[in-house]
């Protein structure tokens, strides 16, 4: 038997929460047989404790042991308690244990969900104030287009010096733009935090520098925004 751990103090309503593990149960003892007493738990719940009993018993019982089903428990300690006991006061211990065992249980399950956190993914923020505007999972793909035919005459005329590198990225639709539901087509996007222009909208679609078209658009441009791989926050979402 696991000795390291406390036995958890049980009547029994709690003892099917315990199965398999260490638990400490008072018991009225009703019946007492070779290997088993079978005995009502503070609770008015007829439990059935295996084992080895002493030869003689009192009314009342402890035993410490596992939990085998919500009705059994194999005890390895047994402790005469007398013909007098209040189930109350064990009870009263009993609820504590409940409270103890809930908060238990959340704690477990609080660890368990940040097990299934998406792996950390790229930030992209405002470069002015740092304001979280995307993030990887906002970002709408597109095929890269063929640049450099595209932009033919902006190479024409000198300025185009970038090759098929987009300079922008694309996103769904997102709360802190607050001038897309306006009405108006095309705007600019600016920041939520600081007013700076981060890229420009347009509902009837816009060429990507790389030459793709994208449709709708929303459009960030990556000069102005700062790009980070970080730790998944579950407190901080974009808004
Ligand atoms: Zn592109
Ligand atoms: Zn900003």
């Amino acid at each position: 038997m696991d000795t390291s751990s406390p036995a958890a103090f049980v009547n029994g309503a709690l003892l099917r929460r315990y199965i398999g593990q260490k638990v400490r149960a008072v018991v009225q003892v009703i019946r007492s047989d070779i290997g088993s007493v079978t005995g009502k738990s503070t609770d008015d719940q007829q439990i059935v404790v295996k084992g080895s009993p002493p030869p003689s018993l009192t009314t009342y019982l402890e035993v410490i042991g596992i939990a085998e089903s919500e009705n059994t428990i194999r005890a390895d300690v047994w402790t005469n308690f007398g013909d007098n006991f209040d189930a109350g006061n064990y009870n009263e211990l009993c609820r504590r244990e409940e409270v103890m065992n809930e908060l238990k249980v959340e704690v477990e399950s609080n660890s368990s969900s940040q097990e299934s956190l998406p792996k950390p993914q790229a930030m992209y923020r405002c470069k002015k104030c740092r304001r979280i505007v995307a993030i990887e999972e906002n970002i709408v793909p597109h095929e890269p287009g063929k640049g450099e035919e595209c932009f033919a005459w902006k190479k024409r005329s000198g300025n185009y010096a970038e090759r098929v590198q987009c300079s922008s990225i694309f996103v769904e639709p997102m709360k802190w733009m607050q001038n897309i539901h306006d009405g108006t087509v095309e705007e600019k996007l600016l920041c939520l935090g600081c007013n700076a222009r981060l890229g420009y909208f347009n509902w009837a679609g816009m060429q990507c520098s790389c030459g793709a078209w994208v449709n709708p658009a929303f459009q960030l441009h990556k000069s102005r925004l700062d790009e980070c791989k970080s730790e998944p926050n579950p407190n901080q979402g974009t808004v």
